[in-house]
């Protein structure tokens, strides 16, 4: 799984990502210092597997400071299944990373700008791969838009900067709702949804 997570950071679909969501700047490159985290031999980055984070409705976790320093945390073993469920695991790892990535970066930023940094972080890594972005949501819409621009902007090298309105759109179309603010460190513990149960997906 450690080296499934770090070839999905680095291929083409993670790589090309490049934008800016108000103070978020976030870019393919940035993944790499995630990568370095995880091969490194003393498991800078700890990977769990916990079934019941399903159960919380959540497509997986990013624990950034201890006791559980520095954590991923995914209710599956394998970056495996049928197309739907390999691209939903994939996402689950782009949105956790860009967590991690926004860690590394050391950025004070607030937990829902976050949250909507790592929600279009992982809707541009579908697009990257041509893959749906599925759900029938308004802020889902935004994003297929959003993630289309963006996209068209990426593969021309250049770095898309999310319209002021979108954000305020997105933040409170979806941030509100779900995300989770972790005690300790002031950052959303996450709030990746998933699953047919959730209001999201
Ligand atoms: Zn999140």
């Amino acid at each position: 799984m450690r080296w499934q997570i770090i070839d999905s950071l680095l291929s083409g679909a993670c790589q090309d990502i490049s934008f800016i969501a108000d103070q978020i700047r976030i870019a393919g490159f940035l993944y790499r210092a995630v990568v370095d985290a995880l091969r490194n031999p003393r498991h800078r980055i700890h990977i769990t597997i916990d079934p019941s984070v399903e159960d919380k409705a959540l497509g997986g976790e990013y624990i950034p400071l201890p006791p559980n320093s520095n954590r991923l945390i995914f209710p599956f073993a394998k970056l495996d299944g049928n197309v739907e469920t390999l691209a939903s695991r994939c996402e689950a790892v782009v949105h956790e990373c860009t967590h991690a990535c926004i860690d590394y970066t050391k950025d004070r930023v607030l937990g829902s700008e976050e949250e909507v940094a790592s929600w279009f972080a992982d809707a541009l890594f579908r697009r990257g791969q041509g893959l749906p972005i599925g759900g029938d949501l308004d802020f889902r819409k935004n994003f297929r838009v959003l993630a289309d621009d963006a996209r068209e902007s990426n593969v021309r090298g250049k770095t898309f900067r999310v319209p002021e309105t979108a954000l305020g759109a997105l933040e409170a179309d979806f941030v509100h709702v779900h995300s989770k603010r972790d005690k300790t460190s002031q950052k959303a513990a996450c709030g990746w949804v998933t699953g047919s149960n959730s209001a999201y997906r």
